[in-house]
């Protein structure tokens, strides 16, 4: 499990990489989370990244955080699927005996100015 900071810092180095010499601007940057392992304050994400991200290709950029569910994988016939509080067995085989996934929180997509140039 990871704080706001460390996941602020960890988006901005994948970003810089990403958007180096791009002219344009970021708009907001799409992160996923596993409910199950981690819980972020996305007030406190936003204030970390203006004070982090702060060259032109960010200005006015924001995070969105999505909580999601952790995948289970079936132990039997091996399919992953999405884990509730009500799920007891796998959907596919029914299998009783499964293991849960999680996930590092991670970058789903970004979304640049529509005025930018594309690359
Ligand atoms: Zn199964």
């Amino acid at each position: 499990m990871i704080d706001e900071q460390a996941l602020v810092k960890r988006v901005y180095e994948v970003m810089k990489r990403q958007l180096g010499n791009t002219q344009g601007h970021l708009r907001k940057v799409l992160i996923h989370y596993d409910s199950s392992t981690d819980s972020f304050d996305s007030a406190k994400i936003n204030e970390l990244w203006q004070e982090i991200a702060i060259e032109p290709v960010f200005e006015s950029s924001h995070i969105e955080i999505h909580a999601e569910s952790p995948n289970g994988r079936c132990l039997l016939c091996n399919q992953d699927f999405e884990l509730d509080s009500t799920t007891l067995r796998c959907p596919h085989c029914h299998c009783e005996q499964f293991k849960v996934i999680h996930d590092p929180p991670m970058i789903e997509t970004y979304e640049m100015d529509e005025a930018a140039e594309p690359i």
